[in-house]
């Protein structure tokens, strides 16, 4: 017997968004999440510009707002030479986003909202609840999932099952479609402190040859820190994150006297290596959503927007494969879906590769950021890319690469990459 139209496992924004929009459709939607709500999630907690449109579109904008989340200008990129990279959301290009700033909101909050959205719209949700399988029928199609609720083992069942279940997708994995990326291998450590010095309205990525750190303002008087390093230094950090995490920010000259009366105000949370995607995002009954089809690497903080978006580009699909005549029309329906998902994200894709590379490499960073300190439309070109608001084709082009690697006031050669 089917316990829904559409099961969705994972109740973050993929999870959110999508069954959001299939529940106002009038689909029976039930979500179920191992955790229970609210839940951290390790995250830098930036997003889009873009992002807006589509939380405005689920009623949660406004709540957001409301709760103290921080809006941001735009983001500033320090390379290890010094150099600062400088860009606007709000700039001379002609593009303007759904909204002007993007938000910075601890995630325990915008996910909780978001999924109470999805409740508000008609979706039910079940939460503390692990899917370790998925279940198939005698023709091979998944026709639901194997739970775990507190030790007990359990079966549900739908008409769609939908993975939004994060990087590390079980769906994904039992479905033999989740591939680990062998580059870039790095782990995160994130946090959130109270008062850290000269946090101003924009984010701030600092790379330096050992690891880069993501900071904002993160509402209510706290600032989100998310260290990236290389994964082969897992050893190094042990057991001990929240000592890691203090040695590496006072290690850097410019960052420890900002740091200097700042009080770490929630655990100290790790995740990674991160880089895996997806061969396509769907099997015959199942599709994939956010994290669980791809990530890449948190620096260009696009992950939520590709969540949330993905999620309303699925929902189109799913509602086709639910009220689908055959099985071949429901598999047609998630091929058109994995079709328009690459359509929509390759620019962005070959973006993220290319800024991984670059930040990986200390030669190409300190080069790319003395150009565009130098190019301020350069620059919020890019910050538009990563903003959801400029499409890539602009940044993807011989001249803007001519603009940033062809001119230099100053080219300063490192040999310590980390990658
Ligand atoms: C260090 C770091 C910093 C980042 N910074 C940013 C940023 O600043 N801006 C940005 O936009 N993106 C950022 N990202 C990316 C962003 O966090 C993700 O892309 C986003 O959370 C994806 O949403 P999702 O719903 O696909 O997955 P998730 O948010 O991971 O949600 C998945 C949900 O599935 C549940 N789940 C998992 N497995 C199971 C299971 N077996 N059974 C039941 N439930 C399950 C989990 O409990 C979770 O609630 C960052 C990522 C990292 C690692």
């Amino acid at each position: 017997m089917r316990d829904a139209d559409v099961l969705v496992v994972g109740g973050g924004p993929a999870g959110a968004s999508v069954a959001f929009a299939l529940a106002r459709a009038g689909v029976r939607v039930h979500v179920v999440d191992r955790a229970r709500f609210p839940r951290p999630k390790p995250c830098a907690e930036y997003l889009s510009p873009e992002a807006s449109r589509i939380l405005a579109e689920m009623g949660a904008l406004e709540l957001i707002e409301k709760s103290g989340a921080a809006a941001l200008t735009g983001i500033h990129v320090r390379a290890p030479n010094g150099a600062v990279i400088k860009g606007d959301f709000i700039a001379g290009h002609g593009f303007r986003g759904f909204r002007d700033r993007g938000l910075s909101v601890r995630r325990e909050v915008l996910d909780a909202i978001l999924l109470d959205r999805a409740r508000a719209a008609g979706a039910h949700v079940t939460e503390g609840i692990r899917v370790t399988d998925v279940v198939r029928g005698s023709d091979g199609r998944v026709i639901g999932v194997s739970t775990l609720d507190d030790g007990a083992r359990g079966e549900l069942r739908a008409g769609v099952v939908i993975a939004a279940d994060g990087l590390r997708s079980v769906i994904a994995k039992r479905l033999g479609l989740a591939q680990t990326m062998r580059w870039p291998r790095r782990l995160a450590l994130v946090t959130h402190y109270s008062n850290v010095r000269d946090v101003g309205e924009h984010g701030e990525m600092h790379v330096e040859r050992d690891g880069y750190v993501g900071i904002a303002d993160v509402g209510n008087g706290l600032t989100t820190v998310a260290l990236v390093v290389p994964a082969r230094r897992a050893s190094e950090i042990g057991g001990n994150r929240a000592a890691f995490l203090h040695k590496w920010l006072r290690s850097h000259a410019h960052l420890a006297p900002r740091f200097a009366d700042a009080e770490r105000a929630t655990p100290v949370e790790a995740t990674g290596p991160f880089a895996s995607h997806s061969r396509r995002a769907w099997a015959p009954g199942a599709a994939l959503v956010g994290d669980a089809a791809d990530f890449f690497d948190p620096f260009t903080g696009e992950g939520i927007y590709a969540a949330l978006r993905g999620g309303e580009m699925l929902a189109t699909a799913a509602l086709a494969a639910v009220g689908a005549r055959t099985t071949r029309d429901a598999d047609v329906a998630f091929a058109e879906y994995d079709a328009a998902r690459k359509k929509e994200f390759r620019g962005k894709w070959i973006v993220e590769r290319a800024i991984g590379a670059v930040v990986g490499a200390a030669p190409l960073i300190n080069r790319a950021a003395c150009s565009l300190s130098a190019r301020k439309d350069l620059a919020d070109l890019l910050i538009g890319v990563t903003g959801n608001f400029v499409p890539a084709r602009e940044v993807i082009t011989l001249g803007y690469l001519w603009g940033v690697f062809g001119i230099s006031r100053r080219f300063t050669t490192s040999r310590a990459p980390f990658a």
